[in-house]
C-alpha cells in the first residue's frame, strides 16, 4: 500500500523539521473517507454500527474524528473506556468486549451504560456482584464456536484454543439465566478473526451468529438485537494482497440476514463490527530516519526508531511495506535489513527487502501502521516512544500526542527515595 502516503518528499522534508522523526502521521480525510465507504456498505441492513476497537489506536483525537463519522468504541480495560467517553462516545455506543475482567472495571462501565460483553458464563454472577446484586439492562455473551467455525488463522488460532467466549451449550444456559434475572436486551458477539483477507470468511461468521440467534430464540425465547460480528476484517500490508471489498462482505452477509434472520422473525437485528486495523492501519505510517549503515554479512540501514515503536515486524514477523522518501520511483537494486535500535535481534522492520539505494538521512517510511502501531509500543531497553501528528483535510499538522520524555518514563519511580536509600 505504498501509493497511499500523503506527502511528497519537499512536503515530508518540511514536517520532519516541526517535528523530528521518529513520528507516527495519520491521514484524517483519508480515514474519514474510508469510514464513509465502510458505513455506506452496511447501510444495507436496517441498523448498523460500527465499534472502532479502540486497543489498535487509543488515541482521543482519532477517536472523535471517527465518533463524527458515526463509530461508537469497543473497549477492553478502564483506560480504553475512559478514553472513549473523552471522546464523548457515551452509553451504548461504548461496548465492553473485555475479557478476565476487574470487578471495579465492569462497575465502571455499567455507570456509563455501556454494552457490556460477557466472556464467560461464570461472569453473569461475577457482574452482578460486582453490580451490587443487578445485572445490567443489556447483556452481551461473546459466543466461542470451537471447531464449528473452520479456517481461522494463526494470529487467534482454532477457537476450540482460544481462551475467548461461551461454549454452543453455555451460551444457550446463559441467556436463560439473564431472562430469569430480568435482563430486557441481549446481543451476541463472537471474534474469530485477525487480520483476514478472505471476504468469504466474514459472510460465513455472520451465517453462524444468525443461526445460533434464530435456535436462541427458539430454545430460550431470547430474542437478540444485536450481533456483533467482532474484529478481524485484514488489510492488505503486502503488495500481492487485496483490500476486502467492503460492499462484497456487507451483500454476502445481507443475504444470510435475509436467509435466515427474516423467516425467524428477528428482523431488524441491529448489525455491529468491532473493527480496529482496516479503520486506521493503512492511513497511518511510522516515519523514521536512517542513521546508520553497516555492511557486514548482510547490509544494515538502521534507523532512528525501533520496535519499541512498533512491535508487529519483531512480534509476529508481520511485514510492512517501506518506502524511502523522495526514491519512490528509483530502481530496487539494493537488499537491506531495516532494522532498530534495540537489543533484540528480532528488532528489524524490514529483512532481505529489496529497495532502493539509502543514504544517511533519508527518510524511510514504514506503511500500513495506523493500527496496532503506536498502540503496542513499550520501554524495554529504556526506550522513548514517539509521538503522533495528525494530518488535518486542510493540510495543515497537529501534535495529538508529544514524544515521550525520560521524565515520563521515570514517573513511577521515586526518585528522592533512590537518593536516601541505603
Ligand atoms: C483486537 C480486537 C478487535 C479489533 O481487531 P482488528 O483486527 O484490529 O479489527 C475487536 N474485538 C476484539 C474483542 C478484539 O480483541
Amino acid at each position: 500500500m505504498s501509493s497511499n502516503f500523503p506527502l511528497n518528499h519537499p512536503q515530508l522534508c518540511n514536517l520532519a523539521s516541526d517535528f523530528p522523526t521518529p513520528f507516527y502521521l495519520y491521514d484524517e480525510q483519508a480515514i474519514r473517507d474510508n469510514m464513509k465507504r465502510f458505513t455506506k456498505a452496511f447501510s444495507i441492513f436496517p441498523v448498523f454500527r460500527e465499534y472502532f476497537a479502540v486497543k489498535a489506536c487509543p488515541n482521543p483525537y482519532i477517536l472523535k474524528i471517527l465518533a463524527e463519522e458515526g463509530c461508537g468504541a469497543d473497549c477492553s480495560s478502564l483506560p480504553e473506556l475512559m478514553l472513549a467517553d473523552m471522546a464523548e462516545i457515551k452509553g451504548n455506543h461504548v461496548m465492553f468486549t473485555s475479557n478476565e475482567t476487574p470487578a471495579a472495571e465492569y462497575k465502571f462501565a455499567a455507570g456509563l451504560k455501556n454494552i457490556i460483553n460477557l466472556d464467560d458464563i461464570t461472569h453473569i454472577e461475577f457482574l452482578k456482584n460486582a453490580l451490587g446484586g443487578e445485572l445490567p439492562e443489556t447483556i452481551c455473551f461473546r459466543y466461542n464456536p470451537g471447531n464449528l467455525k473452520q479456517g481461522c488463522n494463526n494470529i487467534i488460532g482454532k477457537p476450540e484454543e482460544a481462551k475467548y467466549g461461551l461454549t454452543r451449550e453455555q451460551i444457550l444456559e446463559a441467556y436463560k439465566i439473564c431472562k430469569a434475572e430480568g435482563v430486557k436486551h441481549f446481543g451476541l458477539h463472537t471474534m474469530v478473526a485477525s487480520n483476514e483477507l478472505n471476504p468469504d470468511f466474514f459472510v460465513d461468521t455472520a451465517k453462524l451468529l444468525f443461526e445460533l440467534c434464530a435456535e436462541i430464540k427458539e430454545k430460550c425465547g431470547v430474542r437478540i438485537e444485536f450481533v456483533d460480528l467482532g474484529g478481524g476484517i485484514g488489510i492488505p500490508y503486502k503488495p500481492d494482497q487485496k483490500a476486502i471489498n467492503y460492499d462484497e462482505v456487507a451483500k454476502g452477509i445481507r443475504a444470510e440476514y435475509d436467509r435466515v434472520v427474516v423467516p425467524a422473525g428477528l428482523d431488524p437485528l441491529e448489525i455491529y463490527w468491532e473493527c480496529g486495523r482496516p479503520i486506521t492501519g493503512p492511513y497511518g505510517w511510522l516515519i523514521t530516519k536512517a542513521i546508520h549503515e553497516k555492511h557486514i554479512y548482510r547490509e544494515y540501514i538502521a534507523v532512528d526508531s525501533c520496535m519499541a515503536d512498533l512491535m508487529r515486524p519483531g512480534m509476529y514477523g508481520a511485514y510492512h511495506e517501506v518506502t524511502v522518501s523522495g526514491k519512490e520511483n528509483a530502481p530496487r537494486d539494493h537488499v537491506y535489513d531495516v532494522v532498530g535500535s534495540l537489543c533484540e535481534n528480532c528488532d528489524k522492520f524490514a529483512v532481505q527487502r529489496q529497495l532502493p539505494k539509502i543514504d544517511m538521512g533519508d527518510y524511510v517510511i514504514i506503511h500500513d501502521a495506523g493500527a496496532h502501531g503506536r498502540a503496542m509500543g513499550f520501554n524495554y531497553n529504556g526506550k522513548l516512544r514517539c509521538g503522533e501528528v495528525l494530518m488535518r483535510p486542510d493540510g495543515t499538522f497537529k501534535e495529538i500526542r508529544r514524544k515521550e520524555t525520560v521524565d515520563d518514563l521515570f514517573a513511577t519511580l521515586d526518585l528522592d527515595g533512590v537518593k536516601d536509600f541505603k
